[in-house]
């Protein structure tokens, strides 16, 4: 087994994962996310409609001056 401290496997059975949390909340409540579509959810407690899984290319400091 590996001692390192990599392993995040939190019991969130009520919970998405934080890719698929409301971009625009942050809900992840898996009661308050509804699937409206095919890949597509919709936050009920704001009302945002989004792809989970999908990162908007934005805030992605990685070498950009
Ligand atoms: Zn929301």
């Amino acid at each position: 087994m590996n001692a390192a401290s990599s392993e995040k496997n939190i019991p969130d059975y009520d919970m998405v994962d934080e890719t698929d949390a409301c971009p625009k909340c942050g809900q992840r409540d898996i009661d308050r996310l509804v699937w409206i579509d095919d890949d597509r959810v919709e936050c009920q407690t704001c009302g945002t409609v989004y792809k989970p899984g999908e990162q908007e290319g934005g805030n992605h400091a990685s070498n950009e001056a």
